[in-house]
């Protein structure tokens, strides 16, 4: 399954497209986005049978060994896909530009050096962003191919590159399409949501080299403008507390919440707190024990696209135990945390 992923959910922006406290153009550009955001979904089917044929032709293609290709485009605020490619982003003047390739290419690195992988399908696939998408537009997302990501309307959200998170979560999508193929509806939908926040967060981290207990567990702090941030939110999302009245989109935090047909950034939120509780019980650096944990979990078994919580909740806990076999306590930890959120 391919997943239009944007990191905005389309009620958060049909509410502020409804928000009188907005300006008549900030509200039509809510609305817009959502518009966009419901096309995308029209398409979707295309775009799922597109990627099972290419993933069908790498089956038999060799393995690339160098590091993918970054590449960078710049939609001057029109809304045609790719855009005009941007010579030398890496030394652009233009800050956009500049940050979609040093973090993209700093999600490449983390996903190479802490899990041995090339690039989002292991096979060295060119990441490529486009920038400056739309007029005002408020929304980043992977389209399964390539990253797109607007400017924001600069009052509820800022540029969308500025949060190395939401970089690290659409990227991660890519992963997840190349590997456990989970959809994005019902239970298989909300566990393909949180492991874009699971490791966006994990890349955040890693990239400012902080510890569980160092991390503020906070998704897309960096791209809350003024007008939000006046509103009382200062994220998205929450892993430590997804229920929080400082997120935008808050979320359930146990299995007894979910419902089936319930947006998956919703349903998210219950193993997001998994992972936190998890990874902060073992303590250290995410990436060291838990983050392989939920990598392998992901990566290491047959696609399984309608996949439940409780199934990969328990191969969290079977690896736990086989990777690391002389420390009881990370298994401990793992337990713990899935039966806090009731699975
Ligand atoms: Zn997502």
């Amino acid at each position: 399954m391919v997943c239009q992923c944007f990191i905005i959910p389309k009620d958060v922006l049909d509410r502020f497209a409804k928000d009188l406290d907005l300006t008549e153009s900030q509200r039509k550009a809510f609305a817009d986005a959502a518009q966009f955001e419901n096309e995308w979904r029209k398409v979707r089917s295309v775009q799922t049978r597109l990627s099972a044929a290419a993933r069908n032709m790498l089956v038999s293609g060799a393995q690339a060994v160098t590091p993918p290709a970054v590449t960078v485009y710049n939609c001057n605020h029109s809304t045609t896909l790719p855009g005009a490619p941007v010579a030398n982003p890496g030394t652009s003047s233009d800050i956009t530009a500049k940050t979609a390739f040093v973090e993209t290419r700093a999600v490449a690195d983390f996903y190479q050096t802490l899990f041995g992988r090339n690039s989002v399908d292991g096979a060295g696939k060119t990441l490529m962003s486009s920038i400056h998408f739309g007029v005002n537009y408020n929304n980043a997302f992977w389209n399964g191919n390539q990253m797109t990501y607007g400017d924001g309307d600069g009052k509820i959200f800022v540029d969308f590159t500025r949060a190395d998170d939401v970089i690290g979560h659409e990227l991660t999508h890519g992963v997840t399409q190349f590997s456990s193929q989970l959809a994005y509806s019902n239970e298989a939908g909300g566990l393909n949501e949180s492991i874009s926040d699971v490791f966006g967060s994990m890349f955040r981290q890693w990239r400012a080299k902080q510890t569980v207990a160092q991390a503020d567990w906070l998704i897309g702090k960096e791209i809350m403008g003024p007008d939000a941030i006046a509103k009382g939110y200062t994220c998205l999302r929450d892993m430590a507390n997804p229920a929080a009245a400082h997120c935008l989109a808050p979320q359930p935090t146990h299995y007894s919440q979910y419902k089936n047909g319930m947006d998956p950034h919703y349903s998210s939120g219950i193993p997001n707190l998994a992972f936190y509780k998890a990874a902060t019980a073992i303590g250290g650096n995410s990436w060291d024990k838990a983050g392989k944990i939920w990598y392998k979990a992901l990566t290491g078994f047959a696609p399984q696209p309608n996949m439940k919580m409780k199934t990969f909740a328990n191969r969290t806990r079977t690896l736990a135990k086989s990777m690391f076999p002389g420390d009881r306590a990370v298994l401990a930890a793992v337990n713990g945390a899935w039966v806090a959120v009731g699975l």
